[in-house]
């Protein structure tokens, strides 16, 4: 029996498959990485490794439909304004952009010609991610997509939810009950847990007072309808693999 003839490795995640099956796959046939990123931090009665759980589930959905293999997830991010709340952290900006180099670097030397962050966390690490993209990127020759799922989706909430979210607020705790609802504690939710995301320059706070952030008053509080969690969850994952789709289709297309 030929592994040739097969269309798709006998695993898509990077740890699970050794170097013998992997060197046949990449680049020959897989040229895609998709790369989840994530923290520890407080996310309402939903788990404090949302932003992992939330990615890694995204990437093992959407790696077949856009021929890609997976990376082990980046876990430890660069937290903010939540990581005095227990079982949180934060890694120095320094350090985490150090490290997060040097994974993308490592990606694109193992032939690697599209690295895909998907990232699960806001915050100072979007802005971190999308300048080491360009940079990585610029030094290696590899094409690389940033995705922050929560701000490219925030149409899906709406259609969806009819309201906006927020941080550990209705998209992100639906989400996670679609992966796992045992993951979601609902009876320790209390309405009081959340508070609106203050308009610039208005006030800050360290802590920030609450671990639900509403995007908008009065809106996106979780509701725990576990069946709107499964379409939000399809729908997400369907919108994402179409931007990375249509990414590198017209990056084909430019040449570059
Ligand atoms: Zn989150």
């Amino acid at each position: 029996m030929s592994t040739t003839k097969k269309d798709a490795p006998s695993t898509c995640e990077m740890e699970r498959i050794n170097w013998i099956e992997f060197r046949e796959w990449v680049p020959a046939k897989i040229q895609t990485v998709l790369l989840p990123l994530g923290t520890l931090e407080p996310h309402g009665v939903a788990p404090n490794g949302t932003d992992i759980l939330v990615p890694v589930a995204m990437a093992r959905e959407i790696a077949p439909r856009v021929n890609a293999m997976v990376a082990p997830a980046v876990p430890y991010g660069f937290t903010g304004i939540l990581d005095a709340y227990p079982g949180s952290f934060t890694i120095p900006e320094d350090a985490f952009r150090g490290y997060v180099r040097a994974v993308l670097a490592g990606l694109a030397k193992n032939k690697f010609k599209n690295i895909i962050l998907l990232n699960g966390h806001g915050g100072g690490q979007t802005a971190v991610l999308s300048a080491l993209a360009q940079e990585v990127g610029r030094d290696t020759g590899s094409r690389i997509l940033v995705v922050n799922w929560w701000s490219y989706c925030s149409d899906v909430t709406l259609d969806v939810f009819g309201e906006d979210g927020g941080h550990g607020a209705e998209n992100e705790t639906a989400y996670v009950m679609a992966i796992d609802p045992t993951l979601v504690q609902r009876e320790r939710y209390n309405p009081q847990m959340a508070t609106a995301l203050p308009p610039p320059n208005t006030w800050s706070a360290y802590p920030f007072p609450s671990t639900i952030m509403l995007y908008r008053e009065g809106e996106g509080y979780p509701k725990f309808d576990l069946e709107k969690a499964k379409t939000y969850f399809t729908k997400v994952n369907d919108k994402i693999a179409r931007l990375i789709q249509e990414t590198i289709k017209k990056w084909d297309m430019a040449g570059v």
